[in-house]
């Protein structure tokens, strides 16, 4: 059987860079946004066009970003629209667009829906105004409230909500109230991040100077451990380290990155694996649209995965996993790569633990995820 396959469409433009963001982006301008919804099509049409992916069904496609919805509402409806016209979508084809709360209406959204998007992503990370103000991050929590009561009115059952922890000036006490304001917005879905400080950053500037504090490692671990008591207490499942779910609503575009499935990626920057070649997009626009308009693939890299790889990345991801990855992968990873010493002391730790022969982080496992990467990896 001919494996799921993703389609992420990667939209460069905010309206502004935030503080502490590192992405490749531009600030929206509407003539270049225009221009860049033309290549983003003749992509879409050149990867339809090639014999593997002819008549290969999308069971998830994800408008991300940057900010997908500064583009015009009916700017990302072509998008869709030429999207259906290429390629078939399964008859539950995931339809996910991440937003910026401030940068949608009722109507925005109601005309998303009616088009058959399914799932809304609100880029909320806080929802206390003065951590947003402290980040560098536009918007308030009145646009996040305003938003998610749009979306249902909209017509959208299936919505997310991204968080971010570590936040200057943020106190264990108030990202425990902004978790709380964000159950009782009831989102099907809530990603918690924890803030890391990126090079090149307007926030890396002022950690620098002392004019911000720099996230405290300790802290962010006890807000993590607070995250993984209050939605579960609520009823939202841990389903991937920083992902939580209501029965039924997790992320299938992203399950398709952290399991090994099939995406494509376009868009300036976008990645994608097939099979077992990963490759990746120029991350500059106007380079992008260039090889377009010449009707060329705008790759910048292109990787051959060996096996060895392959399963090195299948660890990677599975043990951030509830499912957890089959207990014989992970050992033959650590015996690949000599860390059958380490995997045994992790385990008497009780950071990594075997359920019904799958491995996967424990509780408190998976507040250390990042320390455990880098001994086994
Ligand atoms: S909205 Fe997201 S992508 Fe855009 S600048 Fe802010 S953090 Fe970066």
């Amino acid at each position: 059987m001919t494996p799921a396959l993703g389609l992420y469409l990667h939209i460069p433009f905010c309206r502004q860079r935030c503080d502490y963001c590192a992405f490749y982006l531009e600030v929206h301008r509407e003539p270049a946004a225009e221009a860049f919804c033309r290549a983003l099509e003749t992509e879409i049409a050149l990867y339809a066009a090639e014999p593997c992916f002819t008549g290969r069904q999308l069971a998830s496609l994800y408008f991300g970003g940057g900010t997908p919805t500064v583009l015009k509402t009916d700017q990302l409806v072509g998008l869709l629209d030429a999207v259906q016209r290429l390629f078939p979508l399964s008859p539950a084809c995931e339809i996910t667009v991440e937003a910026h709360p401030a940068t949608v209406t009722t109507r925005d959204l109601a005309a998303l829906r009616d088009r058959g998007v399914t799932r809304i992503s609100f880029g909320a990370e806080s929802l206390a105004d003065d951590e947003l103000a402290n980040l560098g991050r536009p918007g308030t929590q009145a646009e996040t409230i305003a938003a998610v009561m749009s979306a249902r009115s909209g017509g959208f059952t299936d919505f997310n909500l991204d968080l971010m922890y570590g936040l200057p000036g943020q106190t264990l006490e108030s990202w425990e109230r902004t978790l709380h304001r964000c159950i009782h917005l009831g989102p099907t879905h809530v990603s918690c991040y924890a803030l890391t400080v990126e090079e090149g950053t307007r926030l890396a500037h002022e950690v620098r100077r002392a004019q911000k504090q720099e996230p405290d490692e300790s802290l962010q671990i006890e807000m993590d451990r607070s995250a993984q008591d209050i939605l579960g207490r609520a009823g939202y499942e841990q389903y991937e380290i920083s992902n939580y779910a209501r029965p039924g609503f997790q992320c299938r575009h992203n399950l398709l990155y952290w399991t090994q499935g099939e995406y494509l990626g376009v868009g300036p920057s976008a990645q994608s694996l097939v099979g077992n070649v990963r490759f990746g997009n120029v991350a500059n626009l106007t380079r992008y649209k260039a090889s377009l308009t010449e009707s060329r693939f705008p790759l910048q890299e292109r990787t051959l995965l060996t096996p060895q790889e392959q399963l090195r990345d299948a660890v990677i991801f599975g043990l951030r996993l509830r499912q957890g990855v089959p207990t014989s992968q992970l050992r033959a990873h650590v015996e690949n790569y000599g860390h059958v010493e380490t995997w045994r002391e992790l385990s008497a730790d009780q950071l990594i633990e075997d359920v019904c022969g799958r491995s996967r982080l424990s509780a408190r496992g998976r507040l250390f995820a990042d320390t455990i990467a880098e001994r086994l990896f």
